[in-house]
């Protein structure tokens, strides 16, 4: 009887005295009750960093719906880091609920790990393959050093920049690969972010110049776009309605739904052509899991609501239009919180705590360090 009660308190004190409690996803406070997009449970990103994050996010998120949410905690309680970012990703329900278009910045400092989870609506926007490339050329080094806020930062901005620049361009094509694999297309719209932006001038001098750079990169990519590599002459433009045949059955399923553009550029003199693609950003489709299209619907329907004392349910229903797949999977939606003390300004988002109950299909990338 002793032993038992001796052994009891052992345990309990050796549970105290764990050097970092595992946080399970329910315990990470939602960041828009307090009306922010960060959640810094490890206290390492200092207020100035933070104001600037929010700034950024919020900015993108009134100008292109899409919703970002940048964590930080020290341990996690499922198996991988990667888990737990999705998990906290549908659970929280980041991004718009009929487009899907968040994002999950997630940096768990005891396992030296960044994990960014894309929703279903900007898999094609932030691929999985520029994800990785600009965490590790952009954020890891400051990760190194201890610099977690500044590294953050600069993420952010990054993906801020992508985003923008992919409203804006059409991208090389190349079969639904492009879209994501590591296509030498993403290298173009990849403009390494100044690390140190202090003061806001030289930071929109720099922008300045980058866009007006990045418009004269364009009209040289479009004009050696529609130049014929074997005869060098400028190829004829193939309008839409005769462009069936040079594009597989999978593009002309995702020009049919208008999920993408093609545009086809041909050389009469020796039949080469080059296929232009322009993923239409909030189409409603999304990259198909199975065969590689844009052709991918995903609904999402609140089969239980939650309330202040109870989670509720969603299903998500994935179904292509080209092949196939078809998956179904349940997901929790957490508890409203209680009473909505703080007057906030009316973030009329439904789904859970202020975000727009976006879903993700466990797309993105991480890094460690
Ligand atoms: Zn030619
Ligand atoms: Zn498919």
């Amino acid at each position: 009887m002793r032993l038992a009660l001796q052994l009891a308190f052992v345990s309990l004190i050796a549970l105290l005295a764990a050097p970092a409690v595992a946080m399970s996803v329910e315990d990470v406070p939602n960041p828009r009750n307090a009306n922010s997009w960060v959640s810094d449970t490890v206290d390492i990103i200092d207020a100035d960093q933070e104001a600037h994050i929010n700034q950024t996010i919020g900015r993108l998120e009134q100008e292109t719906g899409v919703e970002i949410a940048v964590v930080t905690v020290e341990q996690v309680d499922t198996p991988t880091p990667k888990d737990f970012a999705t998990e906290l990703f549908n659970y929280w329900g980041i991004g718009k609920a009929d487009t899907n278009n968040g994002l999950l910045v997630l940096l768990v400092r005891g396992e030296r790990r960044l994990e960014m989870e894309t929703g279903y609506g900007l898999e094609s926007v932030l691929t999985d393959s520029w994800l990785k490339r600009m965490q590790v050329q952009t954020m890891i080094p400051y990760f190194k050093r201890g610099d977690y806020g500044e590294g953050l930062l600069v993420g952010v901005g990054a993906c801020d920049d992508q985003i923008r620049e992919r409203l804006n361009n059409p991208s090389p094509a190349g079969g639904p690969t492009s879209d994501y694999g590591a296509s030498n297309t993403d290298d173009r719209y990849y403009t390494p972010t100044n690390p140190e932006p202090k003061r806001q001038w030289p930071f929109f001098l720099a922008l300045g110049i980058v866009a007006v750079a990045g418009a004269g990169i364009g009209r040289y990519i479009y004009k050696k776009n529609r130049t014929c590599p074997n005869c060098n002459i400028r190829m004829q433009m193939v309008p839409d309605i005769d462009d069936d045949e040079h594009l597989d059955r999978g593009q002309n399923t995702e020009e049919a739904i208008g999920s993408v553009d093609y545009l086809v550029f041909f050389c009469e003199q020796c039949d080469f052509d080059r296929i232009l693609r322009k993923a239409k950003m909030f189409s409603g489709y999304t990259r198909c899991r199975s065969c590689g299209y844009k052709t991918m619907d995903v609904d999402t329907t609140t089969v239980e609501h939650a309330t202040t004392y109870s989670t509720g349910r969603k299903r998500i229903t994935e179904d292509c239009t080209h092949c196939p797949h078809h998956a179904v999977r349940y997901v929790t939606i957490p508890r409203r919180p209680r009473s909505s003390s703080s007057s906030s300004s009316s973030s009329s988002g439904g789904g859970g705590g202020g975000f727009g109950g976006g879903s993700s299909g466990g797309g993105g990338a991480g890094s460690s360090w």
